[in-house]
């Protein structure tokens, strides 16, 4: 039987790596809903994949203005929405040394503010006893080089779900927080080379203790959980889905 059948869901960065990933993987359980970016080539490409349910919206979560008519949209097709997953996110800007005052507001902006604001918008044209998935990084747990401002940005994210569960107790909207590893996605793939593309992909996956890196639906299955009655008990936790790259190694 379908776990969330009829849901209605809205991904941000859902035309894209791991935010389609999880639209995939929440479609393939009955869900229907909107997926959100800026680029309308992939937008349209990932509605063809998604078939029949979803609809897409071109939108720049980074303006807060933006962010009502993305709920407002999804709620007069479908209804409200029960599950929310603010995806969309992007990496480093490099060394403290070198990250101008430029880099640190537009990755902030992005990683934390739109995913607060994003949230915030959300609230009124949501269900109560929805889910907001939220998608942290294990560069909140681990040092990575130049991830310094990023793995900030996502310890920040990763406190937003307690703090947005308590917040929403009264309305039982539980948040939880995903935590990929490195996970195959095109934001992976174009700091890759193109001819040493499976080269540097089997140098990653030799030092995750699973003996591969992540694939976007790894984490759609993870997202499948967080919004179903199978972690009704989930309020405020953080799921690691990394093979093991951040307490193993
Ligand atoms: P991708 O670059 O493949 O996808 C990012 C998505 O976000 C795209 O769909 C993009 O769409 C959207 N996006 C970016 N900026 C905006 C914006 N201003 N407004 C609306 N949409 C926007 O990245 P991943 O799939 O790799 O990353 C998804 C999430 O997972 C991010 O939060 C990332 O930090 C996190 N993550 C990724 C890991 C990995 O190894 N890949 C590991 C850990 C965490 P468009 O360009 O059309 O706007």
């Amino acid at each position: 039987m379908s776990k969330l059948k009829n849901k209605v869901a809205v991904i941000t960065g859902g035309n894209s790596g791991i935010g389609l990933g999880i639209a995939e993987a929440l479609k393939s359980e009955g869900a229907v809903g909107a997926i959100v970016g800026r680029n309308q080539e992939t937008l349209d490409s990932s509605l063809k994949l998604l078939g029949d349910g979803f609809i897409g919206i071109n939108a720049d979560v980074t303006n807060v203005e933006e962010l009502e008519r993305i709920f407002k949209t999804t709620s007069e097709k479908f209804g409200k929405i029960d599950i929310l997953v603010p995806n969309a996110g992007a990496g480093a800007v490099g060394t403290v040394a070198n990250t101008t005052e430029a880099d640190y507001d537009q990755l902030m902006n992005l990683n934390l503010k739109a995913v607060y604001f994003t949230v915030q918008k959300a609230l009124s044209y949501m269900n109560d006893g929805g889910s907001i998935i939220l998608i942290g990084s294990n560069a909140a747990h681990r040092a990575y080089a130049s991830f310094t401002l990023y793995g900030a940005a996502k310890s920040a994210v990763i406190y937003l779900a307690k703090g947005l569960s308590s917040d929403l107790l009264d309305r039982k909207i539980r948040a939880n927080v995903i935590i990929p590893g490195t996970t195959d996605t095109p934001a992976f793939n174009k700091f890759i080379p193109a001819d040493q593309v499976d080269a540097v992909k089997q140098q990653f996956a030799d030092v995750v203790p699973a003996g591969r890196i992540g694939k976007p639906f790894d984490i759609g299955k993870a997202a499948v959980f967080l919004a179903s009655e199978d972690s009704s008990f989930m309020l405020g936790a953080e799921l690691l889905v990394d093979g093991g790259m951040t307490y193993l190694v």
